[in-house]
């Protein structure tokens, strides 16, 4: 009987929770709502500033700082509560909690060479959470464990919730997948150029390592976003249509601060 209730609940919550993204036109599956996504964006985050270690160095807390204002500006994402931080680590990464919580790894600021590079990171990880991939990925994620669950024993007890517990922890650490990556590529130069920094600047990042770098601490940054020669391709693709839009700002950073 539970079980019953609960493949009719699966249902229902199915059928009502494809929903198409207003930015790419893509049906989406996400069985949270935003406000969800946010809260354990933020509960995620508060676990995350437990075990990580904010860096002292000015320079590039304020650099991530003013690149990422810039960026959650012209995402005008006003239920996110938007904080940016620097995180003192060997690796070359970044991420972008649901509800706007940026962080970058002190260990990036070996690849970038101006906050135009910066603004690529940090507008290509924004894009990641305005398309809510997170909320996507968790869907899915909870799905699985669902799917397991029923297989396994029949009836699912607290395993919704579980899966979606499981979900939330891997926020930050689970790879995108590759439509996640061309998605968050393309809204993410979009972002860029609104913002006023040269979008070039994503190629030039971006393709200074190729789809096989040697370095092993910028391989983290591979490990969570997935880089292929097809990927730089797509960007080269869309670069017309973002320079289309950078030509029409009229206050222009181009490269911002050079490091
Ligand atoms: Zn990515």
């Amino acid at each position: 009987m539970r079980l019953k209730l609960l493949l009719l609940t699966a249902i229902v919550t199915l059928t009502s929770a494809c929903t198409t993204n207003q930015l790419t036109g893509r049906k989406q599956l996400l069985m949270t709502s935003v406000d969800q996504e946010n809260e354990m964006g933020a509960q995620a985050w508060e676990e995350i500033q437990k075990k990580e270690k904010e860096t002292s160095n000015k320079d590039q807390t304020d650099a991530v700082l003013r690149v990422g204002k810039e960026i959650a500006e012209v995402t005008t994402q006003y239920n996110f509560d938007w904080e940016f931080k620097v995180f003192e680590s060997e690796q070359a990464n970044a991420f972008c909690l649901p509800g706007g919580k940026v962080a970058v790894y002190t260990g990036l600021f070996k690849f970038t060479a101006n906050d135009a590079e910066l603004a690529t990171v940090i507008g290509h990880e924004v894009a990641h959470a305005v398309l809510r991939h997170g909320g996507e990925r968790m869907s899915q994620g909870a799905l699985q464990q669902i799917g397991a669950e029923l297989l396994r024993v029949g009836e699912v007890g607290d395993a919704w919730l579980q899966a979606y517990g499981i979900a939330a922890s891997g926020l930050a650490i689970l790879p995108y997948s590759r439509k996640h990556e061309y998605e968050a590529d393309e809204v993410g130069l979009t972002l860029l150029a609104r913002a006023g920094y040269n979008p070039e600047s994503a190629l030039s990042f971006w393709g200074k390592f190729g789809a096989d770098s040697d370095s092993s601490s910028f391989a983290e940054l591979f490990s969570t976003h997935p880089m292929s020669e097809k990927r730089l391709k797509e960007m080269r693709k869309q670069l017309p249509k973002a320079m289309q839009i950078y030509n029409t700002i009229p206050e222009k950073h181009n490269l911002g601060v050079i490091y």
